[in-house]
C-alpha cells in the first residue's frame, strides 16, 4: 500500500541526500573524532562542517552549537543549565501549550524539586497572554522557556519580542524551536534568545541528533557530565553519522525554506479549504494566519479523532490526533484544552503536518477520502446521539 505521510510534526523522512552523506561514517570513517591520528581527524573535520551548517541555518556562530541526541535532551539541558547557573532562583516561567519535553520536566521540577512554575495561558486562537507572562517575571525567575511554534496547532509565538523583555528583566530565555527551525527564517545573532533547541528528525535528518544553541557568554552547566566533547558542554562520544546528517539536513532546510512557505503552504491551505468546504461542523484549531506553513489542526464535531485515524490508516494515510488515550478514557490534548476548544471538537481533532516530500496527489487523495469517512462516523457517533437527546 502507498503511504500518504502527513505527520511530519511527529517525525520526517530522512532526506536521501542526508542518508548518502551519513553512510561512510558507519563503514569507512568510524574513527572517534576526539582521537589524535589523522584517520579520526577527518571525522572531526566533518563534525566541524556540520556545526557550521547547523549554525548557519539559525544565524548563529559554530561555537554556539552543542550537539545533543534529540530535542528533548536539548530542552532538559537548557532548563537544568539555567537552574544550576542561578541556584538561588527558584522560579520557572513557561506556557500551558509546551511539548511534553518542556511541560513534563517543569511539572516534575514543581512536584518533586521545589521549584515554582508558572504556566502562561493562551487565548482561543492559541496566542500567548503576554501581559500575564511579563507580569509574572520576578527576581526569582531563573528561566523563561517559550516554544517558537506549537507542534499541534502550528501557532507561532513572538519569541524575539519576549526574549528582549526577559533579558531586560534579568532572566535566561530559552525557546523550544523544534518545529520552527527550517520553516521560519531566523537570525539568532539579532535576537536576545539565550538558548534554542532543535531536533534533527523533525527536519529530515535522522533520529539521534539534535542541537542546543547557547549564546556566547550565557552561563552554562552540562547535563551529561563526562569527557571533553563539545568543549565540555556535553560528555559522550558524538553520534558522528547522525550529526553529519544533521549538518546536511540543515543545509537543505536553508535551501527549501522558500518552498516550505510557498508550495507546501499552498498544499496545506488547499487541504484545509476543501475539507472545510465539504464537511459541515468543522473548524480550524488555532489562528490561521500566524502559523507554521505546514500544519493544520482540524476539529470535526461529533466524531472521535481515534476513529478517523483508524479509517485513514486503512488507506495508508498517516496523521495524528490531538488526543491521547489514557486508561480507556479519551483525554483531549493539553494544547486544545488550553485553547478552550469545546469537548466535542477537541475529541474529533486531527493534525495534518506536511513536508516538501508531499505532492498534489497526496492532498487530492485525502480531500477525496476524508469527507465520506466523517459522514460515516457521524452516523454512528455517540456524541451525536447525546446531542440529539438534550
Ligand atoms: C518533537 C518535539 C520535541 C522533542 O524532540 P525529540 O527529538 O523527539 O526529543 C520537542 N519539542 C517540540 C515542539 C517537538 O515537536
Amino acid at each position: 500500500m502507498n503511504i500518504t505521510y502527513l505527520d511530519n510534526n511527529a517525525t520526517t523522512r530522512t532526506a536521501p541526500e542526508v542518508v548518502e552523506k551519513m553512510l561512510p561514517f558507519y563503514t569507512e570513517y568510524y574513527g572517534n573524532p576526539s582521537s589524535m591520528y589523522g584517520f579520526a581527524g577527518y571525522v572531526a573535520k566533518k563534525l566541524a562542517e556540520a556545526r557550521i551548517k547547523t549554525a548557519q541555518l539559525i544565524g548563529a556562530s559554530a561555537e554556539e552549537i552543542v550537539f545533543t541526541s534529540c530535542g528533548t535532551e536539548s530542552d532538559s539541558t537548557a532548563i537544568y543549565a539555567a537552574l544550576q547557573s542561578y541556584p538561588h532562583k527558584k522560579h520557572i516561567l513557561t506556557t500551558r501549550v509546551e511539548h511534553p519535553a518542556v511541560k513534563s520536566l517543569c511539572e516534575h521540577l514543581s512536584a518533586k524539586k521545589g521549584y515554582r512554575v508558572t504556566f502562561v495561558p493562551v487565548d482561543g486562537k492559541g496566542f500567548l497572554d503576554l501581559d500575564y507572562l511579563y507580569d509574572h517575571i520576578t527576581d526569582d525567575t531563573a528561566i523563561v522557556s517559550v516554544m517558537w511554534a506549537n507542534n499541534e496547532t502550528g501557532v507561532i509565538f513572538p519569541v524575539e519580542d519576549i526574549a528582549r523583555v526577559v533579558k531586560k528583566r534579568g532572566a535566561v530565555f530559552h525557546t523550544d524551536a523544534v518545529q520552527a527551525v527550517g520553516k521560519i527564517p531566523m537570525n539568532l545573532a539579532d535576537t536576545d534568545i539565550d538558548m534554542l533547541s532543535l531536533s534533527g528528525h523533525k527536519l529530515h535528518a535522522p533520529k539521534g541528533a539534535g542541537a542546543l544553541y547557547i549564546r556566547k557568554g550565557t552561563k552554562f552547566a552540562p547535563f551529561l557530565i563526562g569527557g571533553h566533547q563539545e568543549k565540555g558542554r556535553r560528555g559522550g562520544t558524538e553520534n558522528t553519522a547522525s550529526i553529519v546528517g544533521l549538518g546536511k539536513a540543515c543545509e537543505l532546510a536553508g535551501e527549501r525554506i522558500e518552498e516550505e512557505n510557498t508550495r507546501v503552504r499552498a498544499l496545506r491551505d488547499k487541504l484545509e479549504t476543501e475539507i472545510l468546504k465539504q464537511v459541515p461542523h468543522t473548524v480550524i484549531n488555532g489562528d490561521i494566519h500566524n502559523r507554521l506553513p505546514n500544519t493544520t489542526s482540524i476539529g470535526f464535531e461529533y466524531v472521535e479523532g481515534e476513529s478517523i485515524l483508524l479509517m485513514l490508516n486503512e488507506l495508508g494515510i498517516c496523521a495524528s490526533s490531538g488526543s491521547a488515550c489514557t486508561s480507556g478514557s479519551l483525554e483531549p490534548s493539553h494544547v486544545l484544552r488550553a485553547l478552550g476548544v469545546p469537548f466535542t471538537i477537541a475529541h474529533g481533532s486531527i493534525r495534518f503536518s506536511l513536508s516538501v516530500y508531499n505532492s498534489d496527489a497526496d492532498i487530492d487523495f485525502v480531500i477525496e477520502q476524508l469527507p465520506p469517512i466523517i459522514e460515516k462516523l457521524r452516523m454512528i457517533s455517540p456524541f451525536r446521539a447525546q446531542e440529539n437527546q438534550t
